[in-house]
């Protein structure tokens, strides 16, 4: 029997196989369904993917890179990964194409059977779930897209052997992907038809290039700690904003936006059309240099919610308003099921109970990692973990502490399982759900995609990440049944 099962590969995956070396356990495998490790920054290759969150704090503590600009490109986050994964010899550990088909809790022997794709079984004392919050692609079902001859991908599923040059192309969806992918392939297209839902608020990109002696003094631990740290501060106390003053956002944020809309796009037209009518950070802000500017092309057309998609047929898009869009290449820059039990498989806890049922209303869990009735189970990036206001690693991070911390508390008291008490758990959700009220993410005016269809927010944890770090690191023990 293995000590630990890791799900997944990305930055959740190997945060977690490098905080069980430290801490001295080496009984563990990564199990990644895909042909290649690295989760996140692997599948989403499209053209133009890059952070939005500043590389020096986007990166695991302890483990510094040569970023070469402020906010890395896809490419270069891949390779930081593989250079960590090699460093901690990580690729024996893995199975590679292995993807879970289902999680088993065995009560007698209180450890989990975990099935895979390719007929393999794993028994195990622990599994670290850290399969992603965003890994499930979201595609809408619009009537008629089987009859579509073209070809169709998700911005997730990027096929690299089809060539775009030339092509009339509709990018559905105008998020966090699609400003980046729409920049990245206006160039080379013949037409772009963009289907905009509901426009974002979107900022100028604060990207550079870093000057070598800029990068030599980076090299330097010191310097690269002060810097990391300098950015943690500053980004954290921008929850003031999201959270405490949400009134704020109409000011700073609103204004900026405003004259990046004004000095981008060239007709009244267009600048009326991208212009949302919520307030800023109820749906991410993005970033971009160069979105709004493709727009003022002959070539791109803008199709907002007056023109609303009726079908897609056999040559192409089909509108309400009955005019027929031919396209030989339609782009999904539609999301990831995400407030939703976002994990694909079924995990079958104690005493037969699913967690597809305990979701049931909502998913949640204690501090984002465990769940009553699931022991010995430990969720990455689980329940209101997401965060809307600095790096996701910071959460990940603060996860593993607790989780470490909890293996080793059971192992050093010779006990087989740990599980957190229902009572502790459904206090906290309380309060994660009552702190959510205010947010500007429950009050903007948008529909986002850290909720539920029934409005609730099962995404985002709305505090100070300090406070999160906080209490993972000191998880009160006698909030959990060891047995
Ligand atoms: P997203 O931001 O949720 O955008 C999805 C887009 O698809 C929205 O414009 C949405 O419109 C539209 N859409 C969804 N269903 C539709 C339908 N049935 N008909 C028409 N339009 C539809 O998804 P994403 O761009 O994949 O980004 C998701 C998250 O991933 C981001 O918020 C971010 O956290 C992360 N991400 C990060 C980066 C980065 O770090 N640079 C890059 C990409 C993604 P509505 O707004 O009207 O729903």
């Amino acid at each position: 029997m293995l000590e630990v099962v890791i799900i997944g590969s990305g930055f959740g995956g190997i945060i977690s196989a490098i905080r069980l070396l430290k801490a001295g356990i080496d009984d563990f495998v990564l199990l990644e369904r895909d042909e290649q490790m690295g989760g996140t920054w692997w599948r989403n290759s499209y053209p133009g993917a890059a952070v939005d969150v500043p590389s020096i704090l986007y990166s695991i503590s302890g483990e510094p890179h040569d970023w070469t600009r402020a906010f890395a490109l896809q490419e270069e986050i891949l390779d930081y990964t593989n250079k960590v994964i090699d460093k901690y010899e990580l690729r024996s550990r893995t199975r590679l194409k292995a993807e879970v088909v289902s999680m088993n809790y065995q009560d007698a022997s209180a450890s989990w059977v975990i099935k895979t794709s390719d007929g393999q079984s794993y028994e195990s004392r622990n599994v670290i779930n850290a399969s992603g919050g965003l890994s499930q692609a979201k595609i809408p079902a619009f009537e008629g897209l089987d009859s579509f001859r073209g070809k169709t991908m998700h911005t997730s599923q990027w096929d690299h052997s089809f060539d775009y040059e030339n092509k009339r192309v509709a990018v559905i969806g105008t998020g966090a992907s699609a400003v980046q992918v729409i920049p990245s392939i206006v160039e080379k297209v013949k037409k772009l038809e963009v289907f905009q839902r509901t426009p974002h608020w979107i900022l100028k990109r604060p990207d550079r290039i870093f000057s070598s002696w800029e990068r030599k003094l980076r090299k330097k631990k010191w310097i690269n700690t002060f810097l990391r740290n300098a950015m943690y501060l500053f980004m954290e106390w921008r929850i003031l904003g999201f959270r405490y003053f949400p009134a704020f956002l109409d000011i700073v944020p609103t204004l900026e936006a405003k004259a990046h809309i004004r000095k981008s796009l060239d007709t009244k037209e267009l600048q009326g059309l991208m212009t949302p009518e919520y307030r800023p950070g109820c749906k991410r802000i993005l970033m971009s240099n160069e979105y709004y500017q493709v727009f003022n092309e002959a070539k791109v057309v803008l199709r907002d919610k007056s023109q609303p998609i009726a079908c897609f047929y056999e040559n192409g898009i089909a509108l309400q308003n009955g005019q027929e869009i031919p396209l030989d290449l339609v782009i999904f820059a539609t999301g990831f099921h995400a407030a939703e039990n976002n994990i694909p498989y079924p995990i079958i806890g104690k005493e037969g109970r699913s967690i597809e049922e305990e979701w049931k209303s909502a998913a949640h869990a204690f501090w984002g990692t465990m769940v009553p009735g699931f022991p010995n189970l430990f969720l990455i990036s689980g329940p209101n973990t997401g965060i809307g206001h600095t790096s996701a690693l910071v959460m990940i991070e603060a996860q593993l502490d607790y989780v470490i911390r909890m293996i080793k508390h059971k192992k050093a008291n010779e006990k087989t399982s740990i599980e957190v008490r229902r009572g502790a758990e459904e206090a906290f959700n309380e309060k994660i759900q009552k702190a959510l009220k205010g947010t500007v993410w429950q009050s903007g005016g948008c529909k986002s995609w850290y909720q539920r269809a029934d409005g609730k927010n099962t995404t985002l944890y709305p505090d100070f990440t300090i406070g999160f770090i906080r209490n993972c690191r000191n998880a009160r023990f006698e909030d959990h049944i060891f047995s």
